[in-house]
């Protein structure tokens, strides 16, 4: 799916797997007083670090208004990046005004539950990024407290790789590092109480931080607590044990590595294009997440 063409008054300086974003055209390349940045979410999804064909309608405005609501939830405990959702008409829904950060390149996770790559090294060495952990953990426990498991930031096809504290220390400083797991901690502590109110488990998140040139203030930016930052699952089917239930590409992953795809993820061939019950039935699942979470319904 091609990046938005033309916004007039932008200039697209960049793309991630999801996100295109965008600067006042005329903008220096670097942040500074007063700069802002627009993020627009588009509808391309990603499984197993390829974009996938074709994306899903509408996710790119449940990214971003789940965001929003959040930040709201969030806003005393933290600021955010966000200055307004005034913007070009052909992003309506999808795309925020943002802050322009100078981001920390350290992906701030918070766990309160084990799975994934966290299960994943536990499995091997009784821990997650250095963090000891109790014996007889299985997938989907929860922890016995939240835990702080930063990532340092991939290139675009690359995976994030687990690192310990001491190394986020190492990139950004001792007090750096200390406020942005505080922070993190602290997010993850509101979000999960407000998941769970709704029914719905917040078994871990990944969150992004950068100084705003502005203020000097450390920021939360990026998106936040969506179905592609975070694994919510719905509180009456959590079993540990086993994969759960979850409100998110579930339905992409397991039909692309299940035999009707065809596709061999150990190959370098990409993945096949998404039949249409399964860009149907994904789409419901982020739709489904938006409503739980807010109570509010969503026309996309
Ligand atoms: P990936 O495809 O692995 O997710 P990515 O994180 O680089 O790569 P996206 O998430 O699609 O790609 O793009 C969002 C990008 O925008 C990220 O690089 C993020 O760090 C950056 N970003 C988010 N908020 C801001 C901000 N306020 N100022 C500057 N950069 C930001
Ligand atoms: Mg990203």
């Amino acid at each position: 799916m091609p990046v938005t063409s033309h916004l007039p008054g932008w200039t697209h300086t960049y793309s991630g797997k999801v996100r295109d974003l965008y600067v006042p055209d005329g903008s220096p390349s670097t942040a500074a007083h007063g700069d802002v940045v627009l993020v627009v979410a588009s509808d391309r999804v990603s499984a197993f670090d390829h974009v996938l064909d074709p994306g899903i309608p509408g996710k790119g405005v449940v990214l971003t208004q789940l965001s929003l609501w959040w930040f709201e939830q969030l806003a005393d405990l933290v600021p955010n990046h966000v200055v307004s959702t005034d913007v070009p008409a052909q992003v309506a829904g999808r795309a925020m005004v943002c802050r322009r950060l100078e981001m920390f390149p350290v992906e701030c996770v918070a766990r309160g539950y084990l799975t994934g790559s966290g299960l994943a090294e536990y499995r091997v060495s009784g821990s997650v990024t250095g963090i000891p952990l109790p014996a007889g953990l299985v997938d989907g426990s929860r922890l016995p407290e939240p835990i702080f498991t930063p990532a340092t930031k991939a290139e675009l096809g690359e995976h994030d790789e687990n690192v310990p504290f001491e190394t986020v220390v190492g990139v950004v400083g001792a007090d750096t590092a200390a406020t942005l797991r505080e922070l993190t901690l602290a997010v993850y502590g509101r979000a999960e109480a407000i998941a769970r109110e709704r029914g719905v488990i917040l078994a871990d998140t990944k969150l992004e931080f950068g100084t705003d040139p502005t203020t000097g203030a450390i920021t939360l930016g990026d998106e936040v607590l969506t179905p592609d930052s975070s694994r919510f699952w719905p509180a009456d089917l959590w079993q540990p044990g086993r994969a759960q239930a979850s409100f998110d590409k579930q339905f992409v992953r397991d039909w692309l590595t299940s035999p009707s795809s065809g596709w061999d993820r150990a190959s370098d061939s990409p993945p096949p294009s998404l039949p249409t019950d399964v860009v149907a039935r994904t789409r419901d699942r982020y739709l489904d997440a938006y409503e739980r979470l807010t109570g509010a319904s969503l026309t996309v």
